[in-house]
């Protein structure tokens, strides 16, 4: 099958993209990377009267990494890039240690980061990264910009808090504190393929070796990145061993329904949620971690 025909426009100014964007309403598509939406125009899921292409729009494209670690990356940021910044793998290790997970080399050099978030697929990677990072999410209208914590942004099944006449532009990252540890694991049927289930956490450590925070993230588990609450508030105070990790790792599950698909069953997701949590807090809080990344 074939996209149904559609307009195409290329603003160079978010302004002109925005207000192009307000104009047609739901008639329109913005277009980034284009790995998700052409696939879907294709199949006609979605069939928009016009295409707003982003990629020409002047000042979505930048990558700052601020001394102190924070970086505020550019909605239009392309996969690869993240991947393959040696400064963001410093600044933000959760981020560089998802990023080979996420599709194919192929698709990453096109993929963008603000495409990904607005798809919001309940199983992609950068999503759930974005939750454990505490990153807040730059979106802006007609009426000016505003900003959303990630934890907030995502609302359901390929659902966000944009507006229809909203553009995602940029994401900030918050600086990591020192102890900081980080741990990201996922099963997929094959390598490059969305997960059945993954897992993206952050876990502080303080002076005195013991878990001060923690934000434990599995995808791939519901409709959305969802947080392990329980894992979460039994891991603090809890000296930082490897050995919490098997004490706290059936609490993944609480509350825990997965859906059953052609990729696994609920069964089969609630046992990766246990298993994927055990794995990254194991290394996330083996001594000297800085980055824990279990495959
Ligand atoms: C074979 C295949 C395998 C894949 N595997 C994975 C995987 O394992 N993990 C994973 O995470 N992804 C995977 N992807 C998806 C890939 O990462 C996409 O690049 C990503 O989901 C969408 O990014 P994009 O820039 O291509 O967005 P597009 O396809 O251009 O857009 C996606 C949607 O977001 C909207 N949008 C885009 N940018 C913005 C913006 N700035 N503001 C508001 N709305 C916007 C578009 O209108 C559209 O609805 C896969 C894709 C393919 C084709």
């Amino acid at each position: 099958m074939k996209a149904a025909a559609f307009d195409y426009l290329a603003p160079r100014s978010l302004d002109e993209a925005v207000e192009a964007l307000s104009k047609h309403g739901d008639d329109a598509k913005l277009l980034a990377g284009g790995q998700s939406l052409a696939p879907v125009l294709a199949l006609r899921l979605a069939s928009p009267t016009i295409l707003i292409d982003l990629n020409r729009v002047e000042g979505l494209g930048g990558l700052e990494i601020e001394a102190d670690g924070s970086v505020l990356a550019g909605a239009m940021v392309r996969s690869r890039t993240l991947e393959r910044s040696p400064e963001l793998a410093r600044a933000q290790p959760l981020i560089h240690a998802a990023m080979p997970w996420v599709a194919h080399v192929q698709i990453r050099n096109r993929g963008t980061l603000g495409g990904s978030l607005s798809h919001a697929d309940p199983s992609a990677e950068l999503p759930a990264v974005a939750v454990a990072c505490g990153a807040t999410l730059r979106l802006q209208g007609p009426s000016g910009r505003r900003e959303v914590p990630a934890g907030s942004f995502f609302k359901g099944l390929f659902t966000t808090a944009l507006a229809s006449d909203e553009i995602l532009v940029g994401v900030r990252f918050p600086a990591c504190p020192a102890g900081r540890r980080h741990g990201f694991a996922e099963i997929a049927r094959r390598h490059g393929d969305y997960a059945m289930l993954g897992v993206a956490l952050s876990v502080d450590v303080d002076a005195a070796a013991r878990v001060s925070a923690a934000t434990v993230v599995l995808f791939g588990a519901a409709d959305l990145p969802i947080r392990a609450h329980a894992v979460e508030a039994a891991l603090i105070g809890e000296p930082a061993v490897p050995g919490l990790a098997e004490q706290v790792a059936p609490l993944a599950t609480d509350g825990l329904e997965p859906r059953s698909d052609h990729q696994a069953s609920a069964e089969y997701r609630r046992e990766l949620a246990r298993v994927l949590v055990r794995r990254t807090l194991a290394t996330a809080l083996a001594p000297g971690a800085a980055s824990g990344v279990a495959r």
